[in-house]
């Protein structure tokens, strides 16, 4: 009830998002801004992880290639409405992207004459598909940054996780992917798995920053009814694991560059969800522009079929008022840890002042001063991104568990309200 509140006091709406079937009627989600983010879904995977929440299916040679074909169709359709705006980043992820090269390939060379000069290209690398060659062709193909799944160094959390690899293979995996000179490499930890102990954490986490790779992103294990395990670990504990590798990466010079990322300064930050618009590609993907909110079917067969009878693959679509759409930038904002506060969105929110006054008075933000223009951003303490961390679990438990669950039922769900 109180999240209703707070909710109504932000936007003046109850916060229960209604998600209409297929795509709209109207032609206002055909509108691109002057810059855009391009997300692609590659769907498939060599084994399926227990606890992995994405669209994915196993690899299939003739599924895959019907796949490519309906990838390629989708991005030529998403360029024709381009009509003057930019690609300012191109993230390739899944399942895993390598799995199907001539996607990434084939997506890069459609999209490099809308891109902004200079728009970083990302891709999700699984530590099994990393070989000297593989990395080569990546940097020859234009990708600068890459995302690399380790998870963990331990190998009893490998086995619980069933990635595949072990601890040996996980850092040959990083030595190869550091040798390759991307711009930035990323890599992913999970946390708060059950029996992963706090020190192997932190060990893992330090081992990242003595490669002294680019960025580190440390997830906590996420919580969906249809993923396995469940997280054991309570509140107390999670924020111990938080504190403990905010410290670390102080001590080795890292920026917290969101609540669960520590990037080295100077390093261009891997983040493909938190563009203010994105447009996503293939299955699974999530479209986001100026309030329209739009999902496409997460059943691989469904979208092949769907682009091959030229009809779009979206299943679900929904429109945020426009006070919904502000509280939805401040909330990424707020993942982030950094609030521009002479952003548009700021002035639409009422409850702005009220709410970085109270924020302040808890000690969850600083540098906020009400009339003071000199400062045009305010920083989410280290109390404040943990009180976040608490949010974000809620938020992905209330809404995205919920909505995952109808599009991994039914191909094409019905009207849903969350
Ligand atoms: S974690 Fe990666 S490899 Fe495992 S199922 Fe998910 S996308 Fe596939």
């Amino acid at each position: 009830m109180l999240d209703r509140i707070l909710y109504w006091a932000l936007t003046g709406t109850w916060g229960r998002f209604t998600f209409n079937p297929g795509p709209p009627q109207s032609h206002e989600a055909n509108l691109l801004p002057d810059e855009v983010g391009v997300y692609v879904h590659i769907p498939f995977c060599r084994t399926l992880c227990s606890f992995c929440p994405y669209t994915k299916i196993l690899y299939s040679h003739r599924t895959a290639n019907s796949y490519l074909d309906c990838l390629e169709s989708e991005a030529k359709g998403l360029i024709s409405r381009l009509s003057g705006s930019k690609v300012s980043s191109l993230y390739f992820g899944g399942g895993t992207p390598l799995t199907l090269p001539e996607a990434i390939e084939s997506v890069i060379e459609l999209m490099s004459p809308y891109m902004v000069l200079g728009a970083g290209i990302g891709v999700e690398v699984h530590p099994n598909d990393v070989s000297t060659q593989a990395v080569q062709w990546l940097r020859q193909a234009g990708v600068t940054m890459v995302s690399l799944g380790i998870e963990s160094f331990d190998d009893d959390v490998l086995r619980i996780l069933g990635r595949g690899y072990d601890s040996k293979a996980a850092h040959a995996a990083i030595e190869t992917v550091m040798d390759a000179g991307f711009h930035t490499v990323n890599v992913d930890l999970m946390t708060c798995i059950p029996g992963q102990a706090l020190e192997q954490t932190v060990a893992d986490f330090e081992e990242l920053l003595r490669y002294n790779v680019g960025q580190v992103s440390a997830y906590p294990l996420m919580d969906f009814s249809f993923t396995w395990p469940a997280s054991t670990y309570s509140c107390k504990d999670q924020l111990r694991v938080l504190s403990a590798l905010s410290a670390a990466g102080h001590v080795w010079g890292y920026d917290r560059s969101s609540v669960w990322t520590w990037t080295r300064p100077t390093v261009t930050k891997y983040t493909s969800i938190t563009r203010r618009c994105f447009a996503g590609l293939g299955a699974g993907a999530a479209t986001y522009v100026d309030g329209y909110f739009g999902i496409n079917t997460f059943d691989v067969s469904a979208y092949i079929n769907s682009i091959l009878q030229g009809r779009p693959p979206v299943a679900l679509h929904s429109f945020l008022t426009p006070q919904e759409s502000a509280l939805y930038w401040l909330f990424w904002r707020c993942y982030e840890g950094e609030i521009d506060v002479t952003a548009p969105e700021v002035q639409r929110i009422k409850a702005f002042p009220w709410l970085a006054r109270f924020s302040r008075m808890f000690g969850l933000i600083e540098g906020f001063s009400l009339g003071d223009t000199r400062k045009s951003s305010v920083r989410l303490t280290e109390r404040g991104l943990h009180l976040y961390h608490f949010l974000e679990r809620y938020y992905t438990r209330r809404y995205i568990g919920r909505l995952w669950q109808v599009c991994r039922d039914s191909a094409f769900p019905v009207r849903m309200t969350l």
